[in-house]
């Protein structure tokens, strides 16, 4: 089920309970969580449908304390600018529910591969970079999450390493602040960033270091071979990522469990404890300090009966008092 029925299931229910009650009763939730003394800002990918500043009360009505969204339709290359007086309203909506631009993190196109190696498609790529974080930048919001680009098995990692880079660098020199945050894939064909080692020969190449970071899908490590069903299998995977890369790097997770196998290198996303990261992971992620204050985004599919609002709850229900 995608988030606009998701969306529009959970409306109907609100309309039932009076839209205000039921938006202050998400508020308490929120704050209940935040009064326990975590730092944990668990949330998910929301749909935009009907207009930008909706995420948030998508957000709220599945009880996340933080949220992706895509920027704009996945469909086409070039887009209506964003209208400023949406803009302004999502501005609106995020302080009026305390939300941090920290704790919300946009989503790039998937048409973007900065590493293509046919000359239209990257300089297509490039430039729907710098058209996203201008758009991020009129949202007031300071991290922009991609997936870092396929050499198509036609170059080599490192040309495709050295273009991706490029992209990031020519878009940080266009735009100001936002950080641009790289997502570990799964291995996929001729996608480059499955290895650690390859974020940060990435990152290594970005001239303005403060402005690029790492969200760590969990779906997408498992499958690249990192084996987070493993006990002390999280712990393990972040130490690695501190060695090769830098903790101080990690901007963002993506919570997913997987369909497939350790090492399967397919990118298919699963219900939290339904897929084979299993439950356990995943506890360790809600009560590990590493991953205190940053966005910690579902990406799953849902179920009937388990869907974001009731994953959050349960991941939720995992954090030990600190
Ligand atoms: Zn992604
Ligand atoms: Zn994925």
């Amino acid at each position: 089920m995608g988030p606009r029925q998701r969306g529009a299931r959970k409306r109907k229910a609100e309309e039932a309970l009076g839209e205000e009650q039921a938006g202050k009763e998400a508020e308490d939730r929120r704050s209940r969580r935040k009064d326990c003394g975590n730092k944990k800002y668990i949330g998910a990918h929301v749909g935009i449908q009907g207009g930008i500043w909706k995420a948030v009360d998508a957000c709220i009505e599945v009880g996340g304390s933080s949220f992706a969204l895509f920027l704009g339709s996945q469909r086409s290359w070039k887009r209506p600018a964003l209208d400023q007086k949406a803009a302004d309203r999502f501005r609106e909506q995020c302080i009026l529910h305390g939300f941090n631009p920290a704790h919300i993190l946009p989503h790039g196109s998937y048409l973007m591969n900065c590493g293509s190696p046919k000359e239209d498609v990257f300089e297509k790529s490039q430039a729907l970079l710098v058209e996203e974080l201008g758009r991020c930048t009129i949202l007031g919001l300071n991290l922009y999450n991609f997936h870092p680009g396929s050499s198509l098995g036609s170059i080599t990692t490192e040309q495709c390493v050295d273009k991706i880079a490029g992209a990031i660098n020519h878009a940080h020199q266009q735009t100001p602040v936002v950080v641009t945050v790289l997502e570990n894939m799964s291995g996929q064909g001729s996608t480059v960033g499955g290895k650690f080692s390859e974020l940060k020969s990435i990152i290594d190449r970005v001239r303005d270091q403060s402005r690029v970071g790492v969200c760590l899908d969990t779906c997408h490590a498992f499958a690249a071979g990192y084996d987070l069903s493993a006990e002390g299998g999280v712990k393990a995977m972040l130490n690695e990522f501190d060695q090769e890369v830098g903790l101080h790097y990690l901007r963002a997770i993506h919570l997913n469990d997987s369909k497939g196998k350790l090492g399967c290198n397919l990118d298919r996303h699963e219900d939290i404890g339904k897929g084979c990261i299993g439950i356990s992971a995943f506890r360790d992620i809600v009560n590990e300090p590493r991953l205190d204050n940053i966005p910690l985004i579902l990406e799953t599919p849902g179920r009937p009966g388990f869907e974001y609002a009731e994953q959050i709850e349960l991941l939720y229900s995992f954090c030990e008092k600190q």
